[in-house]
């Protein structure tokens, strides 16, 4: 069986569901050249909890988990099976490495999961278990989570991170009344850090990102869009190789860049 790499994607905003621009042609193309996993686990930024929870529903629902957009993107629904047996294993590799983790029945898929998802696997038959994040507790957790994870993928599951490389909303928001230009300094300097400490496999900078990166507090006041990189980072084990899946903007500060590790 073939091991399956590990991804982290930038979901970019929930219009990427209907108007996929670079990302979501990304996604449907890594979704032709992946080899169909058996099934899927994906971290998203959206689900934020103070313990580690998974889906366990065998038929999540589609979450609409935002407001103002246009009323199509409110229609979709992305129908894949859960998989109540991988949440199980899930929280039972979470609790043989001493994390305290948990099954949540109900939730569905938030839009840090379908977006991409839709793109990636459009018919939505590969059954899908969420992960969630919990912004208290900070890098090494969520790297420790990757690494408790990493025997799924010889079992033939697809584990994704789905966050974003920079994240400061306020600021996006700002500079979409202003004129289309260049990529903000700050957003490149710290997307190319990430960038480079992730081919450099330098673990150390990475979980302490937020005294060692540039403009750091200001890429990410709030860090849960960053988290999930940290679970596909981890669970690709130690040194894994390096592949850069997109390196672009949404607005002129939100960066969508993305990796696969294997
Ligand atoms: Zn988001």
């Amino acid at each position: 069986m073939k091991r399956q790499p590990t991804l982290f994607l930038s979901h970019g905003s929930p219009m990427q569901a209907v108007d996929p621009g670079p990302a979501g042609r990304m996604w449907q193309a890594l979704g032709k050249e992946l080899t169909a996993p058996a099934a899927i686990l994906i971290a998203s930024a959206h689900w934020e909890t103070a313990l580690p929870l998974v889906t366990g529903s065998a038929h999540p629902g589609t979450i609409h988990d935002f407001g103002g957009f246009p009323r199509e993107l409110y229609a979709i629904r992305y129908p894949a099976p859960g998989d109540p047996a991988l949440a199980r294993e899930v929280e039972g590799l979470l609790q043989s490495a001493g994390i305290t983790a948990g099954i949540d029945g109900v939730r569905g898929l938030d839009h840090g999961a379908w977006v991409p998802l839709r793109w990636m696997f459009p018919d939505a038959r590969i059954p899908v278990v969420q992960l969630a994040v919990q912004p208290s507790r900070g890098t090494a957790h969520h790297q420790a989570l990757g690494r408790a994870l990493a025997p799924l993928r010889d079992a033939n599951v697809l584990v994704i991170g789905s966050g974003h490389t920079t994240h400061n909303l306020r600021e996006f928001f700002v500079e979409r009344s202003a004129p289309a230009g260049t990529p903000t300094p700050y957003a490149v300097e710290f997307a190319t850090w990430v960038s480079e400490r992730l081919e450099a496999h330098d673990t150390d900078a990475l979980l302490d990102y937020r005294e060692r990166a540039p403009h750091a507090a200001r890429a990410h006041p709030t860090d849960e869009h960053f988290l999930p990189l940290y679970v596909a980072y981890g669970a690709a084990g130690d040194a894994p190789e390096v592949r850069t899946l997109l390196e672009a903007y949404e607005g002129r500060s939100l960066a969508l860049h993305s990796w696969m590790f294997q």
